[in-house]
C-alpha cells in the first residue's frame, strides 16, 4: 500500500520552511520559499505555499488524496479550534486571516494551525530533546522570549489561546525596561537577546569590572552573542550578565515546573546556541529555587532541532491531532 504523507509549513517573516513527512514524522523532503508579504489578506501567500506543496509532491509521485493533513505554524496569535490567525505583524497581516479555511479550500485536506512557539515545542517533543515524552515545556530565547507547553501530549492553548505566552511573565519588578507588549518588566526585557543588551547597558556604568566587551559597549554595538563568547573566555562582566539572565530563565522554569510539571524543559531559539554555559547556569539557579518535589526527574536540555523545530512541529500537529487521535 502506498504511504500517506503530511504537508508541513513553518511560515516566517522572511522565509517559509516547507516539508513533506511520512506518518511517523520522517522527513521525505524539505525546502524553503520566500515569504510574500505583499498581500494583507494572506491568500496569495497561502496559494504559493499550496502550489509549492503540489509541485513537490507530484515530483515525488504523490497525489492530494495521499495527504493526511496540512500542519501550519505562524508567527502570531492563533485560535486553534478554528485555525484563524488573529493578525501577524511580521507577515503584514493586520487583520484576522482564516488560514485553515483558506488552506483546506485549496487542498481539500484537513488543516491544523498553531503559533510558531507552540509548534516548535511540539517538534522538539516528537523528534528533538523531548524524546516523545508527553509532558514537556519549551522556552525559546530569540529577539523575544516565546514558549510552548505540551501537557499529556497536547499543546496547552488555554481559553483564548494565550497559554504559554511565557515571555510576558513579569520578573523585573523594578520595571526597568519597556516590553513590546506595552507593559514593562516582562522576562522578554531581561532574558532575550534584546534583554541581554538591556542588562549590559544597565549594569555596566554601575560596576567597575574590567571587560573585553568595553569597546563594543562604548560603541553601542555589543550583541548577546558577544556577551556569551566573553563569558566563555572567563570575562567577569560577561559572566555576571550570563548569571543574571540564567537566574531569570530559571525562575521561569520554576513556574513551569509547579504548573505543568514537565519532564523536559527545553531551551531553544538563537540564544540557546550559547550552549553549555547557559544551560549549566540555568540548572544551578533552578536547583536552588524550585520546589524540591517538582524538580525530581526534571531535566533542562538544549533544543536539538534548531530552525527545523517549527516545521517538524507543524507536521507534528497532524500526528498529534489526527493520527494518534484515531
Ligand atoms: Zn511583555
Amino acid at each position: 500500500m502506498k504511504k500517506k504523507i503530511i504537508f508541513a509549513a513553518d511560515i516566517g517573516g522572511t522565509t517559509c520552511k516547507l516539508g513533506i513527512f511520512d506518518q511517523n514524522l520522517r522527513c521525505i523532503q524539505k525546502w524553503a520559499i520566500n515569504t510574500d508579504t505583499s498581500d494583507q489578506t494572506g491568500v496569495q501567500l497561502l496559494k504559493q505555499i499550496h502550489n509549492a506543496f503540489v509541485e513537490k509532491s507530484t515530483m515525488l509521485n504523490y497525489q492530494l488524496e495521499d495527504v493526511i493533513g496540512v500542519g501550519i505554524g505562524v508567527p502570531g496569535p492563533v485560535d486553534f479550534e478554528t485555525g484563524v490567525v488573529r493578525g501577524a505583524v511580521n507577515l503584514n497581516w493586520p487583520e484576522s486571516v482564516p488560514v485553515a479555511k483558506i488552506m483546506s479550500g485549496l487542498s481539500g485536506r484537513p488543516v491544523f494551525v498553531d503559533n510558531d512557539a507552540n509548534v516548535a515545542a511540539l517538534g522538539e517533543m516528537h523528534k528533538g530533546s523531548g524524546q516523545n515524552h508527553s509532558d514537556i515545556a519549551m522556552i525559546t530565547l530569540g529577539t523575544g522570549v516565546g514558549g510552548g507547553i505540551v501537557s499529556n501530549g497536547k499543546i496547552v492553548h488555554g481559553h483564548n489561546g494565550s497559554g504559554a505566552e511565557i515571555g510576558h511573565i513579569r520578573v523585573d519588578h523594578d520595571q526597568r525596561f519597556k516590553c513590546n507588549c506595552g507593559k514593562s518588566g516582562c522576562i522578554e526585557t531581561v532574558a532575550s537577546a534584546t534583554g541581554v543588551i538591556n542588562l549590559v547597558h544597565y549594569y555596566h556604568p554601575q560596576l567597575s569590572i574590567q571587560s573585553q566587551l568595553l569597546p563594543l559597549i562604548n560603541d553601542n554595538s555589543v550583541s548577546a552573542k558577544d556577551v556569551f563568547e566573553a563569558a566563555k573566555k572567563g570575562d567577569l562582566f560577561g559572566l555576571f550578565i550570563v548569571e543574571k539572565v540564567s537566574q531569570y530563565i530559571a525562575y521561569l522554569a520554576s513556574i513551569l515546573s509547579v504548573t505543568s510539571n514537565p519532564k523536559y524543559i527545553i531551551v531553544g531559539g538563537g540564544m540557546s546556541e550559547a550552549g553549555h554555559i547557559l544551560i549549566e547556569n540555568i540548572k544551578t539557579a533552578y536547583q536552588q529555587i524550585v520546589f524540591t518535589p517538582a524538580q525530581e526527574g526534571t531535566e533542562i536540555l538544549q533544543a536539538q532541532l534548531g530552525n527545523d523545530a517549527g516545521m517538524v512541529g507543524a507536521a507534528g500537529l497532524i500526528k498529534t491531532y489526527m493520527i494518534e487521535k484515531e
